[in-house]
């Protein structure tokens, strides 16, 4: 696998990271994950608009401009041999001292990888996934892609361990944010719902394209609060993401959601969303 690392290409046996490197101290730096279909990137622009959104919220100063990461990420597409893939973009503070305070001089260090994507087969997605639900013990910015995932990643060993593919999150014992590594949406009677992007949850790009496509074929939809008892009641639950792009969750917490299989909801929206990437990608 070749990667891109501080201005150069390489195979990834050999991309070394100082030990003092801050994303390695502190998990000081933020990452992007972009699909590629076709070794075209699916909507790079917003994929770019949410890493700058990422950068502020760090107060990272951001080291390319969009056309320089078209380059730099077209190039490494290139180099890697998969037609659709997985594109990994991180951006840490750079090396320094040890210190919390931002370092004065330090150079970020810009890391990507691409590996094969490989979205889900035929037989998940017509049996759907199980899920858990867990408390939401995150921070206040979920909004920022930090590449500090601890709490992530013991949420979704929640799942692991259960035997399930993810852990919805629940805050102040109340409302639904998302997924450990994915957005939620919930189906009742007709209508698509999902929680308002804020700073409790990741804006997902797999999320908007939802919610456009939904609203272009004339779906019902509300974007609002979700009550943890509208998730538990749910007739339908769908999970979100680049990677899964849409998924039915068909048991939660070992309880069948609705009857248990992937519903009309789920089928027309992942439809909807083959077509619109079959779209997209003829016009790129
Ligand atoms: N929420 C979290 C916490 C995530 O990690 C992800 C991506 N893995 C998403 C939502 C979905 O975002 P996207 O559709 O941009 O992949």
């Amino acid at each position: 696998m070749t990667v891109y690392l501080n201005g150069q290409f390489m195979p990834i046996t050999e991309a070394r990271i100082p030990v003092l490197d801050r994303g390695f101290i502190f998990g000081d730096g933020v990452y992007e994950v972009i699909p590629v279909y076709s070794r075209r990137p699916f909507r790079l622009l917003d994929h770019l608009k949410r890493l700058q959104h990422s950068l502020d919220g760090i107060r990272l100063q951001n080291p390319h401009s969009d056309a320089e990461w078209a380059q730099l990420i077209q190039e490494l597409v290139t180099r890697n041999e998969a037609e659709d893939q997985y594109l990994y973009l991180h951006i840490t503070r750079g090396v320094a001292k040890r210190d919390h305070a931002f370092p004065k001089n330090a150079v970020p260090t810009i890391f990507m990888m691409s590996n094969p994507l490989l979205t889900p087969p035929a037989a998940l997605l017509a049996s759907g996934v199980s899920a858990v639900s867990a408390v939401d013990n995150r921070w206040l910015r979920c909004d920022i892609k930090a590449i500090a995932l601890l709490p992530n990643v013991l949420l979704r060993q929640i799942a692991v361990d259960a035997g399930a593919a993810e852990t919805i999150l629940i805050r102040d014992d109340s409302f639904m944010t998302e997924g450990a590594a994915s957005n939620i949406f919930v189906v009742k009677n007709g209508v698509l719902l999902a929680p308002p992007k804020n700073h409790l949850m990741l804006p997902g790009i797999t999320y908007d394209v939802v919610l456009e496509i939904a609203q272009a074929a004339g779906i019902p939809q509300e974007v609002r609060k979700i009550a943890a008892s509208e998730v538990f009641n749910a007739d339908e639950l769908l999970l979100t993401s680049s990677t899964k792009e849409v998924l039915a969750i068909t048991t939660l917490d070992g309880k069948a959601v609705d009857n248990g299989k992937p519903g009309k909801m789920f089928m027309q929206l992942h439809q909807l969303y083959q077509d619109y990437k079959r779209d997209v990608m003829r016009k790129t």
